[in-house]
């Protein structure tokens, strides 16, 4: 008989994993607290930016650029076999900044070579920039940093497809359920409590109060329709006060993000954030003028105090948490590890370190 499965928390990390688990072979029940239309996971606020290198650049752990930069060819393998489609795109990102902000993208460029020196990255001038990004022909950008290895997924599409993955493949789904108690062998429902053989929390900044480290790191978003905005690559602006990004979403929608703040606020788009990120992304095309904003969205990244992923265990229960600004970009990564610590294979130490003995 297959061994059952719970999965707690259908953001990005429970639809991923609840579908790899389905396919080696496990009985799986889903659960999330949230109506199956509902767009409140923080999975949803995701731009779906897949940038291990210009995100590691700034001030994240190497760990966090090896593990993004083993993700993206495992999108790639999956994606075709989901019953939707999903858009991919692995053409690279560009980093540009404006004349006065063009020495801070000097520094980011060399700190880039003397971190990851194997990774490749290209310091471009106007003329490369509008080849490789012809909406930016007239832009005025004279400078930039091209990295051939980073993207972009359509992250909405990608939860939709999981979900529609789960359906073909017989994950049972409850969605509209909280879940008050998440414990080895047992998920307790408001209805009732259930046995498994393994149970897996992927519950984001929710599963707080039973991950002690755990904080919640604010991030707004702006989403706009931009039809005259025709950008095929993401973009970063580099700021004074922060990165901006814009990432293309299709169907002329384009996200433009995101703050980080140290907050652990839920709520909305304050009009700080929102005039800054459409202050910046204003100056970056005329197109964006006439956009028109189709939606403002506020969550909280799940973060450990490293902002690296963690899959805490003990027998019958792992909490795979800690997703930070990357929970598209690892996942794949995290979930593919996770997957192999129960079947018992050897990891490096590198890959070990994710994994903390002893869940709440
Ligand atoms: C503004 C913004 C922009 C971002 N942009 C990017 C990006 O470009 N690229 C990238 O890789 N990452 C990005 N991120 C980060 C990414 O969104 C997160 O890392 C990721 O969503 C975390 O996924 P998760 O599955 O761990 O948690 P979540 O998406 O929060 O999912 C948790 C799920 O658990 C459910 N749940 C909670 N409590 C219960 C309960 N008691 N019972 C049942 N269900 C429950 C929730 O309803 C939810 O569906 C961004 C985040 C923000 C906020």
């Amino acid at each position: 008989m297959s061994a059952s499965a719970a999965v707690v928390g259908a953001g990005v990390a429970g639809r991923l994993l609840a579908l790899k688990l389905r396919r080696s072979g496990y009985e799986v029940t889903l659960f999330d607290k949230e109506p199956a239309s509902s767009l409140a996971a923080c999975s949803f606020a995701a731009a779906g930016f897949l940038a291990p290198l210009s995100e590691g650049g700034a001030s994240s752990e190497p760990l966090m650029v090896r593990l993004g930069q083993r993700s993206l060819p495992l999108w790639q393998d999956l994606l075709p076999t989901l019953p939707l489609p999903v858009q991919l795109g692995l053409k690279g990102s560009l980093m540009v900044a404006h004349q006065p902000d063009v020495s801070a993208l000097q520094e980011r460029f060399a700190r880039l070579k003397r971190r990851f020196p194997m990774s490749p990255s290209e310091w471009v001038d106007a003329n490369r920039i509008s080849q490789l990004e012809p909406a930016l022909a007239e832009s005025g950008f004279q400078a930039g940093i091209y990295l051939p290895e980073e993207g972009y997924i359509q992250s909405h599409a990608a939860m939709h497809a999981l979900q529609q993955a789960h359906s073909n493949e017989g994950v049972t789904s409850y969605y509209g359920t909280e879940v008050r108690h998440v414990a080895a062998h047992r998920v307790v429902t408001t209805q009732q409590t259930l046995s498994f053989d393994r149970v897996f929390d992927c519950r984001g900044f929710a599963a707080r109060s039973d991950l002690k480290d755990l904080r919640g790191v604010r991030g707004e978003l702006i989403e706009v329709h931009a039809p005259e905005v025709k950008l095929h690559l993401p973009l970063q602006l580099i700021h004074q006060r922060y990165p901006i990004y814009i990432v293309p979403r299709g169907d002329d929608i384009y996200a433009i993000g995101a703050t980080c703040l140290e907050s652990e606020s839920l709520g909305p788009v304050t009009i700080k954030a929102g005039l800054e990120l459409l202050n910046a992304v204003y100056q970056v095309h005329p197109g964006f003028r006439f956009a028109g904003i189709h939606r403002l969205v506020a969550n909280c990244r799940p973060a450990f105090n490293d902002n690296l992923p963690q899959v805490h265990h003990q027998p019958g229960l792992w909490r795979l948490n800690g997703l930070y600004r990357h929970g598209f970009l690892l996942a794949p990564v995290v979930i593919d590890l996770l997957l192999r610590h129960l079947a018992g294979d050897e990891l490096s130490d590198d890959e070990r370190g994710i994994f903390i003995p002893g869940a709440n």
